[in-house]
């Protein structure tokens, strides 16, 4: 996903953005991207500094850590970012650039944002995701989805609903 710099003016303006899976490529674990990301900015430069300022929304595909059904989550997640315009020589002496600001070349009218994106994407996916907050998992006895349907066994012993989360922290 690419930017025009020589297209923002003083003039506060907005965009639409958009990139495919496969042009982002993000690099997920435990979840893929299932929509185009899309980016609606709004952009205005001042002097040598070019402000962005909008919502990245997405889809990602995760499979449920409880009970193993693949479900779709979405996003909507805030981004910015200023990207100062600076001399190609300005670049290499600067100390490495911060998330929310970036020294670009000014004789460059182009600005990739797919680096960014690609963080932003990996940062939505939860350490455990959840098809929804109670979801009742499988049964650890007979395998049940109990989301759909009970099943007839006892109730375990307490110790063996970790064996679920086991198996599922050995499959990863
Ligand atoms: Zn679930
Ligand atoms: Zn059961």
């Amino acid at each position: 996903m690419e930017i025009l710099l020589d297209r923002i003016t003083i003039e506060e303006k907005e965009s639409l953005l958009e990139a495919t899976p496969e042009e982002l490529q993000p690099n997920l674990e435990l979840a893929t991207l299932d929509s185009n990301v899309e980016f609606r900015v709004r952009h205005h430069r001042v002097e040598s500094e070019v402000f962005l300022n909008g919502m990245v929304d997405f889809k990602l595909k995760f499979t449920c850590a409880r009970c193993l059904e693949a479900y779709v989550g979405e996003f909507a997640v805030p981004f910015s970012l200023v990207i100062k315009l600076v001399l190609a020589e300005q670049i290499a002496d600067a100390d490495a650039t911060e998330d929310e600001f970036v020294l670009h070349p000014a004789s460059e009218s182009v600005y990739k944002l797919d680096r960014h994106l690609r963080d932003l994407v990996a940062l939505a996916v939860p350490l455990k995701p959840l098809c929804r907050e109670d979801c009742a998992g499988l049964c650890p006895q007979c395998g049940t989805n109990l989301n759909l349907a009970g099943c007839d066994c006892q109730p375990a012993d307490p110790d063996s609903r970790w064996d679920e989360l086991n198996k599922l922290k050995k499959a990863n």
